[in-house]
C-alpha cells in the first residue's frame, strides 16, 4: 500500500481529475474542496520567508499568538483542509536558546489551533532537524499535536544521505520511543530531491540529470522505505505547479498520474489450499517393505477394497514401531480384528494408523513426536506373518474406492525423523510424560509394582530425550 500524496504549489488544472488519500496545499482557499477525496494538508507561506517565521518562533509563547493571528483569516479562508503545518523549517535550531522558544512556541500554536477547532500537524522540521537528542525538547507539543510534520530531501538521489537526510524521522522515533514520549502521527509533508541539503546551487531532481522515470524509481525506494514504518501516514514530494524559483522540482502530471498508479493494488488470486504432510518411515533404517499401495487386488477385493490400503514393512515381532509425524497417540479400537493391537496418531486434518502391534508404548491422549516410539510391533489381526502397517486418513479427501483410506507413498519425505524439532514441542512432549508418570505413581504401593513402571516410563521418555539431545545438538 502506497504512502505517495501530491503537494501542490500552485493548484494546477490537470491536479482535478486526481485523487490520492493525502495531498498538501500551500495557502489553500475557497468555501469548497478541490480534492474532496483527498485529506489535504494545508500550509500559509507566511510573507514568502522562513526568516519572517524565525522572528515569531524566537519570541516563544507569545510569538506563536503573534504568528496565529497572524494566519487565522487564512485558515478560515479554508475551511475544508484537515489539519495545518505552522511556520515553516525552524532554523537555526543549533542555538540552544532558540530551540527552546521554539518548544514554548510550537506547544502555544497547538493549543491556539486546537482552541479554534483545527487539527496540526506540529514541526515542520527541515532536513536534518531536530538535531541528535532535540526531539524531547517539543514533548510539550508533541503530546499534544494531531500530527508531526516532517520535510526530507537528499541530492544526488533520495537514498544519499538516507538515515541522516531521508528516512531521518526514524532516529526521531527512536529519541521519543527512549524518552516515553507520545510519537503523533507522522506526516512527510515535503520530501524529494533538492541539492540545497548539499549548499549546491542544484536543487530538485531535473538539475541532477533524472528524468521523470529515475525520479519515480527515488520516489518508489522511499515510499517502499515509509511503508515499513507504521508510525508514517504520507509522504508528498514536492511539488507540483512550482512557482518559478522551484521548477526543477516539478511533479508532472505524468509523474502524479503515477502516484495515483501506486494506490490501485492489484490482488494476486488466492491459490486453492495444498494439503502438505511429511511423513517419515516408522521403522527402523533398513526394514524390508513387503506391501505397497493398492497391491493385490483379488485379495484386498474379499474386504471390498480395491488394493491394500497402506504400506507393509516386514520387520520382527518386537521391533520398535516410530510415529512417522508430530501428533497426539490414540489407542486403536474399532478396526481391532483387522489390525489387532493397534494405535493412532492424529496431526491436523489427518491421522496415521500403526496396525499387527505386540505392545504400545504411549498412552491415550500423549502428544508424541516424528520418530518417537509408540509401539512395538506383532503379527495381531488379519496378518500372515510378522509386519507393520502404516495406514493413513486425510479429512478433506475420499480416495474412490478406499473411502478415508489414502496413499502414504505420496507423503513418505525420509527415512528419518526431522534431526531438529521445535524445542517447544519436545518441552510439551515431555512435560505431558512426567506429569503422566506422577499420576500413575502416587495410585501405586512401593516398591514391587513401581519398579516395573518405572522402566516402562524410562522407555516412552527415551524417545524425547534422544530427540531432545538431536536438537540441542542441531543449534
Ligand atoms: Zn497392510
Amino acid at each position: 500500500m502506497s504512502k505517495l500524496g501530491l503537494h501542490y504549489q500552485v493548484f494546477p488544472e490537470w491536479a482535478k481529475k486526481i485523487a490520492v488519500p493525502w495531498a498538501k496545499m500551500i495557502d489553500p482557499g475557497g468555501a469548497v474542496s478541490p480534492l474532496p477525496q483527498s485529506r489535504v494538508i494545508g500550509r500559509l507561506w507566511v510573507d514568502y520567508d522562513n526568516a519572517i517565521n524565525a522572528a515569531y518562533i524566537a519570541r516563544g509563547a507569545a510569538g506563536a499568538e503573534a504568528y496565529f493571528q497572524r494566519c487565522l483569516s487564512g485558515y478560515r479562508n479554508a475551511p475544508w483542509i484537515h489539519c495545518w503545518e505552522g511556520a515553516n523549517e525552524p532554523v537555526p535550531l543549533y542555538d540552544a536558546s532558540f530551540a527552546l522558544s521554539c518548544a514554548a512556541f510550537l506547544a502555544r500554536w497547538v493549543d491556539l489551533m486546537h482552541a479554534e477547532g483545527l487539527k496540526t500537524a506540529v514541526g515542520s522540521f527541515g532536513v536534518g532537524w531536530p538535531g541528535d537528542g532535540q526531539a524531547p525538547l517539543f514533548r510539550e507539543a508533541l503530546i499534544r499535536s494531531d500530527y508531526l510534520a516532517v520535510h526530507e530531501y537528499a541530492a544526488p538521489t533520495m537514498r544519499d544521505g538516507s538515515g541522516f537526510w531521508t528516512l531521518r524521522y526514524r532516529k526521531l522515533i527512536a529519541e521519543l520511543k527512549a524518552a516515553k514520549i507520545r510519537i503523533p502521527p507522522i506526516l512527510i509533508t515535503e520530501c524529494g530531491i533538492d541539492g540545497g541539503v548539499l549548499q549546491q546551487s542544484g536543487k530538485g531532481y531535473k538539475d541532477f540529470g533524472l528524468n521523470e522515470e529515475q525520479y519515480q524509481k527515488e520516489l518508489a525506494w522511499y515510499d517502499t522505505e515509509i511503508s515499513k514504518d507504521g508510525e508514517v501516514l504520507c509522504a508528498t514530494p514536492f511539488t507540483c505547479g512550482p512557482k518559478k524559483d522551484w521548477l526543477s522540482f516539478e511533479v508532472t502530471e505524468k509523474i502524479a498520474n503515477w502516484v495515483v498508479q501506486q494506490h490501485i493494488i492489484v490482488v494476486p488470486p488466492v491459490p486453492p489450499p495444498v494439503f502438505t504432510l511429511k511423513l517419515f518411515k516408522p521403522v527402523p533404517p533398513g526394514s524390508r517393505f513387503t506391501q505397497g499401495w493398492g497391491e493385490n487386488p483379488a485379495y484386498y477385493g474379499q474386504s471390498g477394497l480395491p488394493g491394500h490400503n497402506g504400506l507393509d514393512w516386514g520387520v520382527p515381532e518386537g521391533t520398535t514401531v516410530t510415529a512417522a509425524h508430530d501428533g497426539v497417540f490414540y489407542v486403536g479400537a474399532q478396526f481391532a480384528e483387522a489390525y489387532g493391537t493397534y494405535c493412532w496418531v492424529y496431526g491436523k486434518g489427518f491421522r496415521t494408523l500403526y496396525g499387527h502391534g505386540s505392545k504400545l508404548l504411549a498412552k491415550e491422549g500423549q502428544p508424541v513426536l516424528a520418530g518417537q516410539p509408540i509401539m512395538l510391533s506383532g503379527n495381531t489381526g488379519h496378518s500372515t506373518g510378522p509386519h507393520l502397517h502404516l495406514g493413513l486418513q486425510i479429512d478433506e479427501l475420499v480416495t474412490p474406492g478406499y473411502g478415508k483410506w489414502d496413499d502414504p507413498t505420496k507423503f513418505m519425505v525420509s527415512d528419518t525423523a526431522p534431526l531438529v524439532t521445535p524445542l517447544h514441542d519436545l518441552a510439551v512432549a515431555l512435560r505431558w510424560t512426567i506429569e503422566e508418570s506422577v499420576r500413575e505413581m502416587k495410585n501405586m504401593t512401593p516398591p514391587a509394582q513401581i519398579a516395573p513402571r518405572l522402566l516402562e516410563l524410562v522407555d516412552a521418555e527415551k524417545g524425547i530425550a534422544y530427540r531432545l539431545e538431536r536438537a540441542l545438538e542441531g543449534k
